[in-house]
């Protein structure tokens, strides 16, 4: 087990969503303590669409701060009035939060009202109109284009809208092509986007969930890489070993290619992401 990393640029930022008990929520701050051995920037926290999470992401972010490390909270408009946001902006404020990944979030199924804010850059403006400079944001990126995108470029104008409304940062959907990354940071010089874009990686530790949900975000799985995990089948540990090696091996050139940190969906799990750090020289 890794006991401590050579690692003082804050190198690494790390993603949970929210326990829905109070035992998930112990064993996610063990899980959270494991991970703080890899120095990251920060923990974020997702929000479910719609505010379903609203209470429990902010009790979990709380109890990351009152560990003494950086939590940053999603914050996802779609559904909301101004007003909610508003009270939920004021009260991380109030309570030291000064990190926020600004999302527009996904309509639940059901749920009809779209609400006051149509998309993420809306949102970005009213964190800058309301509280000034105290938020650092960081918005989402989709390296791989937004599956409800109309073109790539129409995409990217409007990723650029989410940094012209003062974003300060960029955390990408989770990829598996590097050249999709590569392509898009150099799209983003070319247009004059300086604010570091973060790539956001998820460890491989099974098959078929991470099938289904890369289908539903747009993350394409290269062919050979699915028919190797696929051929697996129920073999988890050669689908875990294979998915360390890969990603690592992602991870490094994404390092060595100027790539200014990264970004870990943890799926709330310390063991594949720390062994992914484990293999990285940094
Ligand atoms: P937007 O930037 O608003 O883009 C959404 C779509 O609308 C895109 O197709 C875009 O091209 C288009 N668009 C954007 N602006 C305009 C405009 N002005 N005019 C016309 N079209 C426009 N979801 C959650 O519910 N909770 C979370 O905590 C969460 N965390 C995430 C963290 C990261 C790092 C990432 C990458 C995603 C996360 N998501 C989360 C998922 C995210 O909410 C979905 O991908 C959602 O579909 C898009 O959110 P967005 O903020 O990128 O939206």
């Amino acid at each position: 087990m890794l006991e401590t990393i050579n690692n003082d640029s804050e190198l690494f930022s790390f993603e949970f969503y929210p326990p829905k008990t109070e035992e998930g929520q112990v064993s996610l701050l063990e899980v959270i303590d494991k991970l703080a051995v890899a120095k990251p920037e920060f923990f974020s926290v997702t929000f479910g669409a719609g505010g379903s999470t609203r209470d429990k992401t902010f009790d979990t972010v709380m109890a990351i701060k009152a560990k003494g490390y950086s939590a940053a909270p999603h914050l996802s408009c779609v559904a909301s009035t101004k007003e909610n946001i508003k009270a939920i902006i004021d009260t991380y404020s109030a309570n030291g939060i000064n990190k926020i990944v600004a999302l527009r979030g996904d309509l639940p199924s059901g749920m009809l009202s779209a609400g006051e804010f149509r998309y993420a850059n809306e949102l970005v403006d009213f964190i800058r109109k309301e509280t000034g400079d105290h938020f650092e944001i960081h918005v989402a990126a989709y390296p791989e284009v937004h599956p409800q995108a109309m073109t790539a470029d129409a995409d990217f104008k409007n990723f650029k809208r989410k940094v012209d409304a003062g974003a300060n940062a960029v955390i990408t959907q989770y990829f598996y092509n590097a050249e999709a990354y590569f392509y898009f940071v150099e799209r983003c010089e070319q247009n004059g986007i300086t604010v570091p874009i973060v790539p956001g990686i998820m460890p491989i530790t099974q098959f078929a969930q991470l099938s289904r949900f890369s289908e539903m975000c747009g993350a394409d799985i290269p062919r050979w890489l699915r028919k190797r995990l696929e051929a697996y089948g129920d073999d988890r540990d050669s689908i875990q070993a294979l998915g360390v090696d890969f990603v690592s091996q992602l991870c490094q050139r994404l390092l060595d290619n100027g790539a200014p940190g990264i970004h870990f969906y943890t799926m709330n799990q310390a063991a594949p992401t720390l062994a992914i750090i484990e293999n990285l020289s940094v």
